[in-house]
C-alpha cells in the first residue's frame, strides 16, 4: 500500500522546513550538485508510518527564471502526482496567493488524489492572512501552520495520519509465517531431483519413472521441516513429477518448455537449482538457472551426489587433481559464480540425496531467504544507497547523457520491485542494474534475494 506523503508548492513558500520540522531532521537541501537523488529528498516518519518527499529540488536546471520556476514547479506536482498517495500543498500566508499558487492548485484539483492544502508562515495574527484567496484555490480547509515556530504541527501531523488512514496491522506477520513455504527442485535430468524430494517426502511416492505421459501438472506435496531451533517450519513440495519420463525421449528445449508450462517455478517462494557434484557445470545448468532468475525466484544452489565425492576422495587419489574435499568445494563454488549469474549472495549446499548430507541445511537456506523475502526497504535509506551507489560508480554516459536516478522507492516483495524514477530509462545498461542490484542486496542485508526494477523515465 501506498504511504507516501509528498510535499508540493512554489519556491520559497517554506517547504523544506516543514520537511524538516515532520521529519524532525536538519537536512541540509543541496539543489546545484549533480549528484543522483538530492532532486527528491525523503524521510521516514511517524516511526515509518509514512514516507514523507520534499520534491523541492526537482526540474531545476540553470538559471531560475520565470518560466524555468514555473516548469520545475510543474515538474513537481507531475512527479507527486505519481507516487504520492497524500500531497500537502504549501503556500505562504504572508505574502498570499500567486498566480502559480492558482495554477499548481488547478493541477491538483484535476489529479484524483488527497490534497491538505497548508498555509505556513501563519507565525502572526490570522488577520494578515487573505483567507478568501485561499479558500478560493478549491482545495478545502486550509491548515495553519507555521513550519519556522511550530504554530499547527500538532494538528497537521494528526491530519496526515487521518488521511493516510491506519498501518497495515502487524498481525499479518504473524499469518504469513504460517504459510507453507513453496519450493521446488529444478536441473538437468539425473541430477537428483526425484531423489531429494524422496528424502524430503520421506517416502518413494514421487517414483514415477518411465511410464511416459504421466501427469505433467505441478502438484504440492506438503511436508514439514523442524528448524535448528526446534519450530516446525512448513513446506510445499512443488513437484515436476512426470517430468522424468517425458525428458528420456524430449530434447533439452522440449524439456524446458515443459518445464516452464508446469508452472512449478512461478508458484515457489525459493528454488532449488540441482547441480551433479561429479560433474562441472554444464551449459544446460545455466539454460535452467536462467529460467528460474527470469521468474525473479530467490535460488539455493544444490550441488547433490557430494557422498560420490566424499568417497572419491577417501580412495586417496583426489579428484581432478584437487587434494582435499574443501580445495574441491572451493573451486565448484568459483566455477559457479563464473559461470552463472546469479543474484548477488545466492547460498550453495554441497548435499547428498542418498545420505541425506546437509539436507537440513538446504532448507535452512530456504528458510532464511524466504524470510527476508517480507523486508521493507525504508526509502529514506533505500534512496541514500543509491546515491552513494552512483557516487562511488557513477553510470556510463551513453550517447552523452548518463542514466540518473531522481528518487526510489519499493513498491513490491516477492520479488522486490523498486520503483526508479528516472531521467531516460533506456540509459540504464545491464552491468550497472546488476551493480545497482548487487549494491542492494549488500546493504539490506538480503543475499540471495532478486530485485526488480520498474523504470519510470521523466524526459
Ligand atoms: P532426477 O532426474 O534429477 O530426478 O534424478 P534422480 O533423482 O532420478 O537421480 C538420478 C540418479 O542419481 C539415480 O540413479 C539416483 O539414485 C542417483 N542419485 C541421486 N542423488 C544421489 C546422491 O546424492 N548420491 C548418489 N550417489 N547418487 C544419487
Amino acid at each position: 500500500m501506498n504511504r507516501t506523503v509528498a510535499i508540493v508548492g512554489r519556491p520559497n513558500v517554506g517547504k523544506s522546513r516543514l520537511f524538516n520540522r515532520l521529519a524532525r531532521k536538519r537536512i541540509s537541501i543541496v539543489h546545484d550538485q549533480p549528484g543522483i537523488t538530492r532532486d527528491v529528498i525523503s524521510a521516514e516518519v511517524e516511526d515509518g508510518h509514512y514516507t514523507l518527499l520534499d520534491t523541492g529540488g526537482l526540474g531545476y536546471k540553470g538559471e531560475d527564471t520565470p518560466a524555468r520556476l514555473t516548469a520545475a514547479s510543474e515538474a513537481q506536482v507531475d512527479f507527486a502526482m505519481a507516487t504520492a498517495a497524500l500531497i500537502l500543498f504549501v503556500v505562504d500566508g504572508l505574502s498570499g496567493v500567486s498566480a502559480l499558487d492558482e495554477k499548481i492548485a488547478a493541477m491538483l484539483r484535476r489529479s484524483r488524489k488527497k490534497v491538505r492544502l497548508v498555509v505556513n508562515k501563519a507565525d502572526f495574527d490570522d488577520e494578515k492572512i487573505q483567507l478568501d484567496d485561499i479558500y478560493r484555490l478549491g482545495l478545502g480547509e486550509p491548515l495553519r501552520v507555521s513550519a519556522e515556530h511550530g504554530r499547527g504541527e500538532a494538528d497537521l501531523r494528526d491530519a496526515i495520519l487521518a488521511e493516510l488512514g491506519p498501518a497495515p496491522g502487524d498481525d499479518s506477520d504473524e499469518a504469513e509465517a504460517e504459510r507453507p513455504l513453496g519450493v521446488c527442485f529444478i536441473g538437468r535430468p539425473n541430477v537428483g531431483k526425484s531423489s531429494l524430494s524422496n528424502r524430503l517426502l520421506q517416502s518413494d511416492r514421487l517414483i514415477v519413472s518411465d511410464v511416459p505421459g504421466t501427469t505433467r501438472d505441478a502438484i504440492e506435496l506438503p511436508f514439514q521441516f523442524k528448524g535448528r531451533n526446534g519450530k516446525l517450519y512448513p513446506f510445499r513440495l512443488i513437484d515436476t513429477a512426470g517430468i522424468k519420463a517425458a525428458t528420456k525421449l524430449a530434447s533439452p528445449v522440449e524439456y524446458f518448455s515443459r518445464l516452464r508450462s508446469l508452472d512449478a517455478i512461478k508458484n515457489t517462494d525459493v528454488v532449488f537449482l540441482v547441480l551433479d557434484a561429479m560433474e562441472g557445470v554444464t551449459q544446460q545448468d545455466k539454460a535452467i538457472a536462467g529460467e528460474a532468475i527470469k521468474e525473479k525466484k530467490p535460488i539455493v544452489i544444490v550441488v547433490n551426489k557430494w557422498d560420490l565425492v566424499h568417497k572419491e576422495f577417501r580412495k586417496g587419489d583426489g579428484v581432478r587433481g584437487y587434494k582435499t574435499e574443501r580445495e574441491y568445494r572451493e573451486k565448484y563454488e568459483a566455477a559457479l559464480f563464473d559461470r552463472l549469474f546469479f543474484t548477488p549472495g545466492a547460498p550453495v549446499v554441497f548435499v547428498s540425496a542418498m545420505s541425506g548430507y546437509e539436507v537440513d541445511r538446504m532448507l535452512n537456506a530456504a528458510v532464511k531467504l524466504n524470510r527476508m523475502l517480507d523486508a521493507k526497504l525504508p526509502t529514506a535509506k533505500l534512496n541514500r544507497t543509491i546515491e552513494r551507489l552512483a557516487d562511488q560508480n557513477p553510470p556510463p554516459a551513453i550517447g552523452g547523457k548518463r542514466f540518473r536516478v531522481y528518487y526510489a522507492t519499493q513498491t513490491g516483495t516477492r520479488p522486490f520491485r523498486i520503483k526508479l524514477f528516472c531521467n531516460r530509462e533506456e540509459k540504464l545498461t545491464e552491468q550497472y542494474r546488476r551493480y545497482l542490484e548487487a549494491g542492494l542486496v549488500e546493504e539490506f542485508g538480503l543475499n540471495g534475494c532478486p530485485m526488480y526494477f520498474d523504470l519510470v523515465g521523466k524526459e
